[in-house]
């Protein structure tokens, strides 16, 4: 089952006299379950079509099916619904709230989706297990670790179910003992089922991902399964 399809999507920025063509022309579909990397040189469109499948953004022509709905055309509303009941994302800077604990970092999502706090507590301490923290629920982000806070940040972006874990450079700011933890935790959610996307220009991180796609130039240079998926444990 496709959860992702772009067909020929492209998108340009106009500033004044200047067209930039950051997307060319790109047709990805990627099914549920699969683990992604996206690659490629700065200035290559990374960015903007993780924007666009993460509905932040939309292209300037073609189509985004994002699990069966053509999210191509929606409102700055309508893109917001969806963006929360679809995508859980994860980010190189973590984005966790400071004075906020563990516990409350990760049930925020649950507030916008309605849930009774004894039911956010509830999901919230089981997404925070899922990740190996149960035992650092009352702890601020600032008495974790770096590697302890992007586990949060996991815990929080999967907390509502999402279809697509969303992954912006996830180590960008973790030592590489720390990021193999992280590698390690996207083996283990990609074998429960979990469809995750994550954007990396560190070809070595990209390397524990099972299809590596490469953009260049606002266009899909290279597509390939990965046939020698390195494994963090
Ligand atoms: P990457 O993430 O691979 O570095 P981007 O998607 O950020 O690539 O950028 C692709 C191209 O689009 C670049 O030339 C960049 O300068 C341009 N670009 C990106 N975002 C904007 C924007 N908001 N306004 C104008 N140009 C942009
Ligand atoms: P960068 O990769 O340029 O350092 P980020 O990874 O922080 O930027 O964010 C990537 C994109 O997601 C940006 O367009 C940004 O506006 C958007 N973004 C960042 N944080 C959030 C958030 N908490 N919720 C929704 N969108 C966000």
């Amino acid at each position: 089952m496709k959860i992702i399809e772009t067909s020929h999507i492209s998108r340009r920025y106009v500033m004044g006299e200047e067209v930039i063509q950051a997307l060319k022309d790109v047709s990805i579909a990627v099914s549920k379950g699969e683990y992604v990397a996206f690659m490629g040189p700065s200035g290559s469109g990374k960015s903007t079509l993780m924007n666009i499948i993460g509905c932040l953004d939309t292209p300037s022509t073609g189509r985004y099916i994002l699990n069966n709905q053509d999210v191509s055309e929606m409102s700055e509303n309508e893109l917001a619904t969806v963006r929360n009941k679809e995508i859980g994302f994860v980010f190189q800077t973590f984005n966790l709230l400071p004075r906020q604990s563990s516990l409350e970092n990760v049930a925020l999502p649950l507030i916008y989706a309605g849930y009774n706090k004894a039911d956010r507590i509830e999901k919230a301490m089981l997404a925070l297990k899922g990740v190996g923290l149960e035992n650092r629920a009352g702890h601020k982000p600032n008495e974790l670790s770096g590697g302890q806070r992007q586990r949060v940040a996991i815990a929080r972006a999967l907390v509502n179910d999402p279809s697509i874990l969303l992954a912006d450079e996830p180590t960008g700011n973790l030592d590489s003992k720390t990021s193999y933890e992280i590698m390690d935790l996207f083996d283990q959610l990609y074998s429960k089922g979990n469809t995750i996307v994550m954007v990396t220009h560190e070809d070595d991180i990209a390397q524990y991902a099972h299809r590596i796609v490469r953009l260049r130039d606002g266009l899909v240079e290279s597509d390939k399964v990965n046939t020698n998926v390195k494994k963090a444990k």
